[in-house]
């Protein structure tokens, strides 16, 4: 791997430690053409982030997938009303006596969110 790409991965692993939303490939683009990063750029290194482990890709009910830093196992919860997608800390959800290795960044949850459910949707 050549210098540049090396600059652009971590242009764009910087760009996702810096936010605290779960953002789309073309997001991520937004913030970063300006710097000459392309968005086939992005998404080949948003990829291999994800096969390093470094990376969570978060797939909403729409089939958009959407980007997280790992930096504490999480799962996600996405909203089926307006979308948003909210960090949840598993042991919300799951025992600590339970026997088995769970893959917390792989699990999705689905439904509707605080905020929609208290404006009556
Ligand atoms: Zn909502
Ligand atoms: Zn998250």
């Amino acid at each position: 791997m050549n210098f540049r790409n090396t600059l652009q991965k971590s242009l764009i692993f910087d760009n996702l430690s810096h936010r605290f939303d779960h953002p789309t490939a073309s997001e991520i683009y937004d913030d970063l053409k300006e710097q000459g990063v392309g968005i086939a750029t992005i998404y080949r290194n948003l990829n291999l982030l994800v096969d390093e482990g470094k990376v969570i890709k978060i797939i909403d009910d729409k089939h958009i997938s959407h980007f997280d830093i790992v930096m504490n196992k999480h799962c996600h919860f996405v909203c089926k009303n307006c979308g948003e997608i909210i960090d949840i800390s598993p042991k919300m959800i799951f025992r600590d006596d339970m026997k088995m290795k769970v893959d917390y960044n792989n699990i999705v949850l689905s439904g509707i969110c605080e905020k929609c459910l208290k404006k009556g949707k």
